[in-house]
């Protein structure tokens, strides 16, 4: 079959199955199984693609129609203009998290120390250490397979991969000395809205990546009190935020003895980061 019509016929079944921007998906894939470019489809669509390629392709478009992650199905995505390896261990990054990784970078000066809690992909820290100089950084998180798939990534996209060290263990227990900025994209999404997520996300993403307990907060509450204990004078804590949590995560801050606590929004208008100052 030619590409152009290989293209049209995933979508078709992208579509049918209700997968959103089925376009997209049938034109990635296309290119991640063919080894093509975007402009390929509209330079080179009468060329005709090699029958273990259409095989493959019908394949990989069959477990997208269940609803796999197309990240799933490729095993990277970008973020911060860096491709990080993905899979089913951890939470694949959103660009809504760029948003985080900005507003840090923005107080982020050579040689300091970063924490990252729920480092998960070790997307936020792996991305702040690739675009700063001389800084090092901890990353921790529950789950031993997802620092495995963050420690490839620090391997990968890091000329100095032992910048990043990366602990098994829960939030701050087993983490030593100070830092002078903590960063955290913890879960925080409540419990009771799990089943009404896209099927991508509720069937295919680590459940512990999602579920922020009953109200989403659980994780704030546990990382802000804490957190004081591993700033240094002066350090900054930046969160994650959801929907509808900027006034309690906030408030949970100022409480703590943060200052200058600002929300920042993202490019869809929303709530997405809350940031502080610890000066002890
Ligand atoms: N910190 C990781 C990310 O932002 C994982 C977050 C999580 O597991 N909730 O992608």
């Amino acid at each position: 079959m030619k590409y152009q019509e290989l293209y049209e016929v995933t979508k078709q079944k992208l579509e049918s199955a209700g997968v959103e921007d089925a376009g997209l998906d049938a034109r990635l894939l296309l290119e991640y199984v063919c080894g093509t470019k975007r402009g390929d489809l509209f330079a080179h669509g009468d060329r005709e693609v090699a029958n273990s390629d259409s095989e493959r392709l019908i394949q990989l478009a069959e477990r997208r129609m269940k609803r796999v992650p197309l990240q799933h199905l490729t095993g990277t995505q970008g973020f911060m203009g860096l491709l990080f390896t993905v899979d089913e261990n951890v939470l694949i990054p959103r660009q809504d998290t760029e948003i985080l990784v900005e507003e840090a970078m923005k107080q982020l000066h050579d040689g300091m120390r970063i924490l990252d809690l729920c480092t998960g992909s070790g997307c936020i820290l792996v991305s702040l250490l690739h675009y700063s100089n001389g800084c090092t950084g901890v990353g921790t998180d529950l789950s031993g397979a997802a620092l495995k798939v963050a420690a490839e990534n620090a391997a990968r996209l890091l000329t100095d991969a032992g910048a990043a060290r990366f602990l098994e263990c829960d939030l701050f227990d087993g983490v030593d000395g100070k830092f002078d900025i903590i960063v955290s994209n913890p879960p925080y999404i409540p419990t009771g809205e799990i089943p009404s997520l896209m099927p991508e996300v509720r069937d295919h993403e680590p459940r512990m990546a999602l579920d922020g307990r009953e109200d989403g907060l659980y994780f704030y509450r546990k990382i802000i009190p804490q957190a004081t204990g591993f700033l240094e004078r002066g350090g900054m804590l930046f969160l994650e935020i959801g929907m509808g949590q900027a006034c309690a995560v906030r408030s949970l801050m100022e409480g703590a003895g943060f200052l200058e606590v600002e929300v920042v929004r993202d490019y869809a208008g929303l709530d997405r980061v809350v940031y502080g100052t610890y000066c002890g």
